[in-house]
C-alpha cells in the first residue's frame, strides 16, 4: 500500500471549515464532496449574489478579522435584502498568503464573525475553495424568493416616492476619520465605525417590501450612485430633497461644521435599502417598516426626465451627475 501524503495545512483548513457549519434540512450534502447538493423549495426562485473583498482595496490588511468575517457575509446578505429574498446558503472562496499557525488563527477569528451572522440568518456554509495568494475573500450567497415576487431595480415607475432605510453617511464619516480628513471624538468615532465595520443587512425590511415596493437597490456605492443605477435600469430620473435625508447627529454635526452636504449622498458602505413605491402604498409601507423596527424616510420622487437632481436647503435644484466632487462644500 502506498503511504498517504501528510495532510497539507490547507487540508486542515478545509477540515476546519467543515466542522464549522450549522445544519439546514434543505442541504442534502454540504462541505466535503465535490459539490454541495441543495433543495430549492417548490414555488421559490433562487436568488444568487457574490462579492469579493481584496486586501488593500476593500479593507486594510490589519483590520480585525472578526469584523471582516461579519462584513464579508453582511455585504452579500444586503444584496439578498435588496431583492426581498430570504437567505439560505453561502459558499466561501479564500485566498490566504500562507496556511501557517498565524493564518490559521486569523481564519479562526474571521469565522467567528462570519459564523455569528450566518447563525443569525440561518445561513449554512455549504462549500468553497481555499488557495494560496494575496489575501482575498469571495462570498456567494443563495436565497429564496417566491416565484415572480423579487424586488428589482428596473421596475421603478414615474411618480413613485423614493424611500431609504436607516441613516446615511455614517460609514463615510468613519472613513474620513480613518484617513485623517475629519477627526471625530472617540465616542462619535466608535458609533460611526460600527456602521462601517458591522453593517446590518435589511433582510426583514426587504421581505416586507416584496408586495409593496415597485423597485429596490441596496446602497453600497453611495446613495447618488445607487439611485442612478436604479434610474438607469428603470429608464427614469429622480429628484431628491437634501433636507429629507435621514442623518445621525454625528453626520448632521459634520455637515453643520463643514457645509459638506454631499457626504451622505456620495459615500458608500451604508448598506441601507433605497426603494420606490406608488403613493397609494405609503401607509402600508410605513406600517410594514414599523413592524420590522426599521426607520424609513421619504427622500424624493421618480421623474420622467431621466436626470438625477437634488433640491438643496436653499431651494435651488442641482444636478446629481456622475462627478460628485463639485458638490463638496457647496451642497
Ligand atoms: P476539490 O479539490 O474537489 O475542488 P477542495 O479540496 O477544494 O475540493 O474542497 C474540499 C471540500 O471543502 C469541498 O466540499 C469544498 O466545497 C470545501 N471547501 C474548500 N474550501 C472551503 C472554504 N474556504 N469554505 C468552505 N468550504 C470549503
Ligand atoms: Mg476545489
Amino acid at each position: 500500500m502506498k503511504p498517504q501524503p501528510a495532510p497539507s495545512e490547507f487540508d486542515l483548513i478545509r477540515h476546519y471549515m467543515a466542522a464549522d457549519t450549522a445544519q439546514r434540512s434543505d442541504v442534502t450534502l454540504g462541505i466535503g464532496d465535490d459539490c454541495a447538493l441543495l433543495d430549492i423549495p417548490a414555488g421559490q426562485q433562487l436568488a444568487v449574489s457574490m462579492d469579493t473583498l481584496v486586501a488593500g482595496r476593500h479593507f486594510i490588511p490589519t483590520v480585525d478579522p472578526i469584523t471582516l468575517g461579519h462584513k464579508a457575509l453582511a455585504v452579500n446578505l444586503s444584496d439578498l435584502a435588496a431583492m426581498g429574498a430570504t437567505p439560505a446558503w453561502a459558499t466561501l472562496s479564500l485566498t490566504l498568503p500562507a496556511a501557517d499557525t498565524a493564518w490559521q488563527t486569523w481564519l479562526g477569528q474571521f469565522m467567528v464573525g462570519f459564523r455569528a451572522l450566518a447563525q443569525h440568518y440561518q445561513v449554512q456554509l455549504v462549500g468553497g475553495d481555499t488557495t494560496r495568494g494575496p489575501l482575498s475573500i469571495t462570498v456567494q450567497v443563495h436565497g429564496f424568493v417566491p416565484q415572480g415576487q423579487a424586488l428589482r431595480r428596473d421596475t421603478a415607475v414615474v411618480g413613485d416616492q423614493i424611500y431609504v432605510s436607516g441613516t446615511l453617511g455614517d460609514a463615510g464619516l468613519a472613513l474620513l476619520h480613518q484617513k485623517g480628513q475629519n477627526i471625530l471624538t472617540e465616542t462619535v468615532y466608535t458609533l460611526v465605525a460600527e456602521r462601517l465595520n458591522r453593517p446590518t443587512p435589511r433582510i426583514a425590511l426587504g421581505q416586507a417590501l416584496r408586495s409593496l415596493a415597485n423597485a429596490a437597490i441596496d446602497i453600497s456605492d453611495g446613495l447618488g450612485a445607487d439611485i442612478s443605477h436604479l434610474c438607469t435600469a428603470s429608464g427614469v430620473g429622480a429628484q431628491l430633497q437634501a433636507q429629507q435625508l435621514p442623518l445621525t447627529p454625528a453626520v448632521q454635526t459634520y455637515i453643520d461644521q463643514t457645509a459638506d452636504w454631499a457626504l451622505p449622498v456620495t459615500t458608500g458602505d451604508d448598506y441601507e435599502l433605497v426603494f420606490t413605491l406608488p403613493r397609494a402604498h405609503q401607509h402600508l409601507v410605513l406600517q410594514a417598516a414599523r413592524s420590522v423596527a426599521v426607520p424609513i424616510h421619504c427622500i424624493g420622487h421618480i421623474t420622467a426626465e431621466p436626470e438625477l437632481q437634488i433640491q438643496l436647503p436653499d431651494g435651488s435644484i442641482q444636478p446629481l451627475g456622475a462627478g460628485y466632487d463639485h458638490f463638496n462644500g457647496t451642497l
